[in-house]
């Protein structure tokens, strides 16, 4: 069979969907139960248990999805599910309320649907991939004959399940804020010539450079990192290769490439592809949709033009293909079905995780807290920072520092200032004091932010002191 029950017998010898949602995994094959180690991904073949019923994630195998395809994934959602359609921090679907008796169904229209899962290790390409014309290379070929070559190993190795491949060609949605066990990045030599840049642990920003390769380099160089990998075992991350001996090998040289991207587009808002087309981000509120939301869009937009829809970075979704002149009859369209649809929205900088009602780890219902944050917070959500809003220390939504993190406990709130929703808070507040607190930021940089300064600015000037003193007297 081409679908998702392939999933478990790939899974069970290389392992490899990026996976950040923590929540507690009794896993249920849908023909015999089995439970999962925690950190496994929910998959169609071993869904997670969750606050509202079994939950999976799906990354197609395929850059996007026709519309007739999310269409049947909406509507099977629907079917066998409660509807609720999220898309995560890294692009991944997630269908939400299943049960083990409707599991079966799921498998079956989605095979239908003719969506087929990625299985195997996961790499992950930028959402414009093969029509950004600012792009430097076309990531996906590269990722494909990386896929082939690792798919072809034998032994079969055995990786962490939350190992991370980036191929990144560059262009206007780059990859860059994500991080990775091992990245390639299209560049520009010192020569002129493109080569593909190989990094380890961390986002492009931290990850340590090891060399810039040909494309046929690039996948060997890759797959033996791979090799090393399974040796250390199974729970080896690019964290623990050893960077000094793989520099030696690989013959590293520090001026070796030049840098040759363009500066990155909001993953929501138009962006411009050629002259006839355009593509437009559009996120669900606050990370998700319901089926007949999303059903009724596609109807709306298909009549607009819209070939195409790929999931994105920031929880996006990437209609491809759009003429010029139908752009903002979609955008109204997308808006009036619950899409968030500006980079200007301030919506946009609110990021919860799912929450009380979904996630049976949250303390809190985080989508309302998101929307209290606009209510009476406005001032935060300027554009120059983001809010996180974390049901538990997890941290889901946003696992890269942010500069304020609401992170539910049992008997309140901690309060985390540029960090993650694990990191020590600067203060804690009561159960019932969340909104007001929200208040107490927002009035907060109303009141002390200079002429030009963002309220990012504003936050790292007055320091974490200053926050927890407002926030205790607030
Ligand atoms: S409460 Fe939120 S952060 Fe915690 S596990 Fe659930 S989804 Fe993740």
């Amino acid at each position: 069979m081409k679908g998702g029950l392939m999933v478990a017998a790939d899974a069970e010898t290389i392992t490899g969907q990026a996976c950040f949602s923590p929540e507690e995994s009794v896993g249920s094959d849908i023909s015999s139960p089995t439970s999962l180690v925690r950190g496994a991904c929910p998959s169609l073949s071993a869904p997670m248990q969750t606050g509202d019923g079994l939950l999976i994630r799906l990354r197609p195998s395929t850059p996007g999805l026709t519309v007739a395809q999310l269409r049947a994934l909406a509507e099977t959602a629907e079917r066998h599910g409660n509807g609720l359609i999220e898309i995560t921090a890294r692009g991944n679907i997630q269908l939400r309320g299943m049960t083990r008796d409707s599991m079966p169904g799921l498998a079956v229209d989605i095979d239908r649907a003719g969506i087929v899962p990625e299985s195997g290790v996961v790499i992950e390409v930028p959402p414009l991939s093969g029509c950004d014309p600012s792009e430097i290379a076309d990531a996906r070929s590269l990722a494909e004959y990386l896929r082939n070559a690792i798919g072809a190993l034998r032994p079969r190795p055995l990786l962490a399940a939350k190992l991370a491949i980036i191929v990144d060609g560059g262009g206007q949605l780059p990859l860059d804020q994500l991080s990775a066990d091992i990245r390639l990045k299209a560049v520009h030599a010192a020569d002129g010539a493109q080569r593909w840049m190989l990094a380890i642990a961390g986002t492009d920003a931290t990850a340590t450079p090891l060399a810039a390769f040909s494309k046929e380099q690039a996948v060997a160089a890759v797959t033996r990192l791979i090799e090393t990998l399974a040796v250390m075992g199974p729970r080896a991350r690019g964290r623990d290769l050893n960077v000094p001996a793989l520099r030696a090998q690989f013959s590293f040289s520090a001026d070796l490439v030049r840098d040759g991207t363009v500066a990155p587009s909001a993953a929501v808002g138009i962006i411009p592809l050629d002259k006839e087309y355009t593509a437009l981000g559009v996120r669900p509120a606050f990370g998700q949709i319901h089926a007949r939301d999303l059903i009724r869009f596609l109807g709306l937009a298909e009549a607009c033009g819209l070939r195409e829809i790929r999931t994105g970075p920031d929880h996006s979704l990437l209609l491809i293909g759009l003429p010029h002149d139908r752009i903002e009859d979609v955008r109204a369209a997308a808006s009036d079905c619950g899409f968030q649809t500006r980079a200007d929205d301030p919506a946009n900088y609110a990021i919860p995780c799912s929450g009380a009602g979904a996630c049976a780890s949250a303390h809190y219902a985080t989508k309302q807290a998101a929307a209290d944050l606009v209510d009476v917070g406005l001032e935060l959500l300027d554009g120059s920072m983001e809010v996180h809003l974390s049901g538990c220390a997890k941290g889901c939504a946003h696992p890269s520092p942010a500069m304020l993190t609401i992170v539910g406990a049992a008997t309140g709130y901690a309060i985390v200032v540029n960090g993650s929703a694990s990191d020590e808070p600067v203060a804690y507040i009561h159960k019932e004091h969340l909104k007001s607190a929200l208040a107490t930021l927002g009035e907060l940089v109303r009141n002390n932010k200079a002429a030009g300064e963002s309220a990012q600015q504003c936050l790292k000037r007055l320091g974490r002191d200053a926050i927890a003193t407002a926030l205790r007297q607030g």
